[in-house]
Order: C-alpha cells, then sequence, then structure tokens
C-alpha cells in the first residue's frame, strides 16, 4: 500500500502530567516512543519522527470556548485548582502542556494534507473527553475534535470519518459533532452502564441531518478479540464505505486491552492490529491512505506501549516479531519498578456463549435504531 508515516514525538511530552499519584502516567508516551524506537520503525524509508509544535490559542477556540481557555491560562500560570468535578487538575504550566498535545495532532493533519506523509500517529493525544466549556475524564483540550474543525476550515473538507476505539465513551467528539453531517463518527466502548462517562448508547444516532452518522456500540465487560471484531465488521467498514471519506481519524486508546487497571475489556494487541489494518485499507481505498490515529487512555503501562506499537507498525506496514529488546526492558524497569512484558504480542481472547449473546443484542438493538 505504501505511504510514509510520521510519528509526531517531544520529550516535552512528559509534561502533560496530573501529578504522581494520578493514573494517567505520561511516562507511558516516552515508552511507546523509545519501544518503536527499539524495534526499529523508524527508518527513512517508511517512518520518520516529527517535532510537534504548540496549538495557537486560535486553533484551540476552533473547538473550545474563550472563558474556559481563559480559564485554563489562568489556573496554569498559578498551577492549581480544578478543571472538572475532580478528575482533572491544572498543574503548573498545563495550558502549554495541552497546547502542545493539540499541536501535534494539527501537526499531523497538516503532513498528511501537504502529502509529506501518508499517515501520522500523536500518541500524546485522543483526549476525547474534553468539552468546549470544561475539562473532564483527564482531557484538558480535545485535539481530536480541534482537529476536525481545523481539517473543516484549513483544508475545507466535507466528509471525516472519527473511529473511536478507546475503553470508554468519546463523549466530548461524539456530542462536539452531534449535528454535524460531515463527521461519521463510530465508537466502540465498554458500556456506560459499567464505567465513566456513562454515556454512549446505541439510540444516540447524531440529530437533525446528522441523523444515522454517529454510531455507539457499547460492550460488556469482559469482551475479547473474538467479539469485537465481530461487532466491529459486521458494522465499520460498510458504513465507511458507505459515506467515502476524505480522512479518517482513529483514536486509539490502549485501555480496552486486558488487565487495563480501569476498565474492564478484554482485548489484545492482536485486536487493535486487525482494527488499525482495517482502517489503514479503507483509508487506501477511500481516500488516499490519509489517516492519522492519537492515542488515548491506557493505564496498565506494560500494556500501552505494546498496543501503540502494534498499531504504529500496522501503518508503517513492519513486520514485527514478537521479542521484546532488552535495553528497552531496563528501561520499562527502572522508569515504572514494574516487571517489563514478556512478548511483544498477546495470544488473541476467545468469547464465551454469554458475552457474544449481549453483543449480539447491542447489534440489534443498534440496527433497529438506524433501520439497516
Ligand atoms: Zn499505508
Ligand atoms: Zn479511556
Amino acid at each position: 500500500m505504501g505511504g510514509k508515516t510520521a510519528l509526531l514525538y517531544s520529550e516535552r511530552f512528559l509534561d502533560y502530567n496530573l501529578g504522581p499519584l494520578h493514573p494517567l502516567r505520561p511516562i507511558r508516551v516516552k515508552l511507546t516512543h523509545d519501544l518503536i524506537q527499539s524495534k526499529r520503525l523508524v527508518n527513512g524509508n517508511i517512518a520518520s519522527i516529527m517535532t510537534p509544535r504548540m496549538a495557537s490559542e486560535e486553533e484551540i477556540l476552533l473547538f473550545h470556548e474563550r472563558e474556559y481557555v481563559s480559564l485554563v491560562q489562568k489556573y496554569s500560570e498559578r498551577g492549581s485548582g480544578l478543571l472538572d468535578a475532580g478528575d482533572t487538575p491544572a498543574f503548573k504550566g498545563c495550558f502549554e502542556a495541552t497546547s502542545l498535545v493539540v499541536g501535534a495532532s494539527l501537526e499531523g493533519c497538516d503532513e498528511i494534507m501537504s502529502g509529506r506523509f501518508t499517515h501520522a500517529f500523536n500518541p500524546s493525544g485522543g483526549l476525547h473527553h474534553a468539552r468546549p466549556e470544561r475539562a473532564s475524564g483527564f482531557c484538558i483540550f480535545n485535539d481530536p475534535a480541534v482537529s476536525i474543525n481545523y481539517l473543516k476550515t484549513k483544508y475545507k473538507l466535507k466528509r471525516l470519518v472519527y473511529l473511536d476505539i478507546d475503553a470508554h465513551h468519546g463523549d466530548g467528539v461524539m456530542y462536539g459533532f452531534y449535528n454535524d453531517p460531515s463527521v461519521l463518527d463510530i465508537d466502540l466502548h465498554e458500556s456506560g452502564k459499567y464505567i465513566f462517562p456513562g454515556t454512549g448508547f446505541p439510540d444516540e444516532i447524531g440529530g437533525n441531518e446528522a441523523r444515522g452518522l454517529k454510531l455507539n456500540i457499547p460492550l460488556p465487560p469482559g469482551t475479547g478479540d473474538q467479539a469485537y471484531m465481530k461487532a466491529f465488521r459486521k458494522l465499520v467498514p460498510d458504513i465507511v464505505r458507505r459515506f467515502r471519506p476524505e480522512i479518517i481519524l482513529v483514536q486509539c486508546g490502549a485501555d480496552g486491552h486486558a488487565e487495563d487497571r480501569l476498565a474492564h475489556l478484554r482485548l489484545t494487541t492482536h485486536m487493535y492490529g486487525e482494527v488499525v489494518s482495517e482502517m489503514h485499507s479503507l483509508a487506501h481505498e477511500l481516500c488516499q491512505g490519509r489517516l492519522l490515529l492519537f492515542g488515548g487512555g491506557g493505564y496498565t503501562l506494560a500494556n500501552v506501549p505494546r498496543v501503540w506499537t502494534v498499531a504504529f507498525a500496522t501503518l508503517a506496514g513492519a513486520r514485527l516479531d514478537n521479542t521484546i529488546p532488552d535495553g528497552w526492558s531496563r528501561e520499562f524497569s527502572e522508569l515504572t519498578g514494574e516487571d517489563p512484558p514478556k512478548g511483544l504480542q498477546d495470544e488473541p481472547t476467545t468469547d464465551d456463549l454469554k458475552t457474544t449473546g449481549e453483543v449480539d443484542k447491542v447489534l440489534r438493538e443498534l440496527a433497529t435504531y438506524l433501520s439497516l
């Protein structure tokens, strides 16, 4: 399929730090970059590292309200305060840190739209919960939402696909574009009956002209690769093809992986590879390969770098063996105090009849709302 992949990376991504006891650990982004490097996936022919820029205030205002942006600036200077009901504390320099996350995603948009790269990955991005007027769920500014509006205004795109496979519902993006027919938003997540943010049910299909262009697929806790892929394949490729996107954006939160500290799905690197591979093929088939990948959640440090390395290698078209380089394993132990993972890839998980039955029920329910 060809094409080059950009990895947006700066050590300054580590500045997005909500505190030493906070479950969102910025070190996961550095560990991802270092694992990708140690697997020798960055070589001039297939992939390069690009240094991100900061988003300007004007760009952040493409999605966020001015009053909220000013509040983030004030709290950022002061180095204290809560930006939502309690999960997202302000810290010194948080305005600059989150502007860099947004800037990296916008840089990814520019690299792809200019044709310099076919795909781009911002592992610090995917902050999909933030709302126009407030922070939410560890997310200060919503970089996927700003990216969508940036692509619409700067590049005049009219048909964008946003797929969100984070374990949590991408509510900030979904409701930010709920009535917008230029965005097909597909969101697979652990059901809001069990986890944050408690939204994203099959009857939410978009409003006005956008009816049928928002798909929510809530999954029961314990869903493994087999049932997940069945749901994905049944719904996603056909609807994406019918929509004929000009670009595909994928939020690839790694918290759907088995044994995540905050969520309860049972996915493996195998499923992430399959989903990214499918979206990658669709991008080449439908929109000259244009695909922007974001990180997202992911709270078990032994999993996140592996999931994102598999996703990145899939975009770059590189083959991966299962070994974890010794140097990276030592670094992992030193930085985290935890045991390093044994292999890069997991064995796929299967599903019992109960989970498969529950997922089938969700698909039937969704079909009635969409009259598929
Ligand atoms: Zn490609
Ligand atoms: Zn999440």
